[in-house]
């Protein structure tokens, strides 16, 4: 399996673009380490040597993480991530690491300072963002399983427009530790795949509390393979989100969304219609919050510690060296949020941006707990449109940012998410994607309704 699916990767590459390292040999490795043990007689987990492509934004060693940066171009970390390190010990057979928009800011992986992704339904649009890698990987074949992070849609907008599943689990549920992090506060890894039931098989494999991680959640994982194995969503109380199903979306996106309404409801869910005003505020605050946090995080590239280090000739001084290099390695969107984020921390504007930010995003939390008071799951369109073409949006970040519009009140309330293909869109032909959203820890009914809908 480990082969075909090198020999795919072989083939699909040079047009899709989904990776930025494989390592053929060692997956190779790993897969014959799985025949031994099997051979042996030894135990093996239900994913034992199904492979993996993991997004460029996790660590493991042995091998680059660059994040689609420049900035830590030849950087080889010296530990693996916790979500690494379980897929491992699961015995999955890492393929290599996918392609991102540059530390996963953006919709499109146009930022990736290594070239864009290609969507396997039609080269020449993009495979949504920042994880576009992760999800081409899936829709061209090139792997069975990939991981994704989350921040803001970067799991669920990727698979909506390529055709495959994404979950963002509830926030503290899987670990963070070893995610380079964009916003610490907001990202949260997960599962990609290409149906509902292999999607819950990897949530099981990596999620589950973490001492290395302080927002880790200690509670049990929720049964996620076993709400995908039943699909059984009658008397399930499913809300419409009012702000997020009105005007707006391509029309295609618009028709299979009410047609799984249909669905959902022809299979014995109660659907309700639900508010949540201030929806509305969400992206806004979002890029205020986001930003901020990022500013922060990155603010450790100094040219010191990881990767690049530009003008390192005995002329320039440590502070120039460190300037010339984040002049060198950053990329214009990572720049702009840099700028935006410490603009919006400083003092003087602390509490008119980022404050604000922080309390429409209790604003938005308490809307999320109102509309689950009444129903179990909710459900939107994931994204407005289906894939775009490539370069149409790279020079306007405005519209760019509108594509996470569904997707990033649920990164904001920290609740669980994912969007599940239902279909393509008759005017283009290509895949539209439904959002679920559901309570903290409530995980699993994400997967019965998704599979209720495969
Ligand atoms: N499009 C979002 C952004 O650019 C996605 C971020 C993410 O989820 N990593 O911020």
């Amino acid at each position: 399996i480990a082969r075909a699916h090198l020999e795919r990767i072989e083939a699909v590459e040079p047009s899709v673009h989904a990776f930025l390292h494989v390592d053929g040999a060692r997956a190779l490795e790993a897969a014959a380490a799985v025949d031994a043990k099997r051979g042996r007689g030894e135990a093996l987990g239900p994913l034992a040597g199904v492979p993996l492509a993991l997004k460029d934004v996790l660590t493991m060693t042995g091998a680059p993480t660059t994040c689609g940066s420049r900035i830590l171009q030849g950087w080889h970390p010296p530990y693996n991530a916790t979500v690494t390190q379980r897929l491992l010990d699961a015995d999955l057979v890492i393929l290599g690491k996918t392609n991102l928009d540059e530390f996963a800011m953006g919709s499109s992986t146009e930022n990736s300072a290594y070239g864009p992704t290609h969507n396997p339904w039609d080269l020449d649009r993009i495979p949504g963002g920042s994880g576009g890698g992760s999800a081409a990987a899936l829709a061209a074949f090139e792997a069975p399983l990939s991981i994704g992070t989350d921040t803001g849609g970067s799991i669920r907008q990727p698979a909506s427009v390529t055709g495959t599943v994404g979950v963002k689990p509830t926030y503290g549920g899987t670990s963070r530790y070893g995610l380079v992090a964009l916003a610490s506060s907001l990202d949260q890894p997960g599962p990609c795949a290409r149906t509902v039931l292999d999607a819950a098989l990897l949530h099981q494999v990596i999620a589950g509390h973490d001492p290395r991680d302080s927002t880790s959640i200690d509670a049990p994982v929720p049964d996620v393979v076993s709400a995908a194995r039943s699909g059984d969503v009658a008397g399930m109380r499913i809300g419409v989100v009012k702000e997020l199903s009105g005007e707006g979306y391509a029309p295609g996106v618009e028709q299979r969304f009410h047609e799984s309404v249909q669905l959902l409801s022809s299979l014995g869910a109660e659907i309700v219609e639900v508010s949540c005003p201030h929806f509305v505020y969400a992206l806004p605050a979002y890029y205020l919050i986001l930003p901020s946090e990022a500013s922060s995080n990155l603010a450790k590239f100094d040219a010191m510690r990881f990767g690049l280090r530009v003008g390192d000739d005995g002329r320039l001084d440590a502070e120039q060296v460190m300037g010339a290099t984040r002049q060198a390695g950053f990329g214009p969107e990572v720049k702009r949020r840099i700028i935006i984020g410490t603009y919006a921390l400083s003092s003087g504007y602390y509490d008119a941006y980022y404050g604000q930010a922080q309390k429409v995003r209790t604003l938005i939390s308490r809307d999320f707990e109102a509309a689950f008071a009444q129903t179990d799951v909710l459900i939107s369109p994931s994204t407005p449109t289906t894939a775009f073409r490539l370069g149409e949006k790279v020079d306007d970040p405005l519209a760019m940012y509108m594509n996470d519009l569904c997707t990033i009140p649920s990164n904001l309330a920290g609740n669980a998410s994912a969007s599940f293909p239902v279909g393509l869109a008759p005017q283009d032909g290509l895949p539209v994607g439904l959002q679920v959203m559901a309570p903290p820890l409530a995980d699993d009914r994400l997967y019965r309704v998704g599979a209720a809908l495969e």
